[in-house]
């Protein structure tokens, strides 16, 4: 089964293009929730999550405390390491059995961290939707209302488009209309039918 992960900073337009892929009959998963349902109560990685780090992790209802344990890992390389090492064959299973569950010619998993993470060896082809900063600016002030510094704030802690572009198989470019992302996802998508074929 052909794999893509679908990338791209925030607002680049990474639901749009996906959501014109499953238009076009690829199977589209969300790679966030893939990995949200792996770490909820009662989960073998919940446990070794906790055995690693301690219950502080857990809120007060059992459930994995994100915004906690991001904190503890944000500083700290090796408790970084050591979580992505707990999570990532797990993230690789899942994603596995998923794309073989398919009956879709292929698969696009949404991975909006793959750079961060270090994901593109999960995937056949990275794909980038690749915008420039003034547009990727202008709309996520327009959707989301946030002023100059809280986007730079954001965009800051993102890998930079220069690297994205570099370490990219395929890039959407989404400068332009909706019209044009369709149409130029369309012509991914006639190149990923003829490499599933393969
Ligand atoms: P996030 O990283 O925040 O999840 P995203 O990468 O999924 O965002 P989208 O939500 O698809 O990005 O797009 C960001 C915003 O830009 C949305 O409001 C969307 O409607 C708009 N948008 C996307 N592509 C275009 C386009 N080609 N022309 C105009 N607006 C666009």
């Amino acid at each position: 089964m052909l794999t893509i992960g679908l990338t791209g900073g925030i607002g680049s337009g990474k639901t749009t293009a996906s959501d014109e892929f499953a238009r076009l009959g690829a199977d589209v998963i969300d790679t966030d929730l893939l990995s949200r349902a792996l770490v909820e109560p009662g989960q073998p990685a919940l446990a070794e999550i906790v055995a690693g780090f301690g219950p502080s992790v857990l809120d007060g209802t059992g459930h994995l405390d994100r915004v906690r344990l991001r904190e503890r890992i944000f500083a700290d390389p090796q408790a970084r390491r050591q979580l992505e090492d707990i999570l990532h064959p797990k993230i690789r299973a899942a994603m596995l059995e998923r794309a073989a569950r398919s009956s879709a010619p292929y698969v696009v998993f949404v991975i909006p961290l793959l750079f961060e993470t270090g994901q593109q060896a999960l995937v056949d082809r990275v794909l980038l939707v690749d915008v420039a900063e003034d547009v990727q600016r202008a709309r996520v002030a327009a959707r989301d209302g946030l002023d100059t510094t809280q986007i730079t704030r954001i965009l800051q802690a993102q890998t930079d488009r220069a690297t994205r572009l570099a370490n990219a198989d395929d890039v959407v470019h989404n400068d332009g209309s909706p019209a044009e992302l369709h149409e130029a996802i369309a012509e991914l998508h006639r190149k990923y039918l003829d490499l599933a074929r393969q």
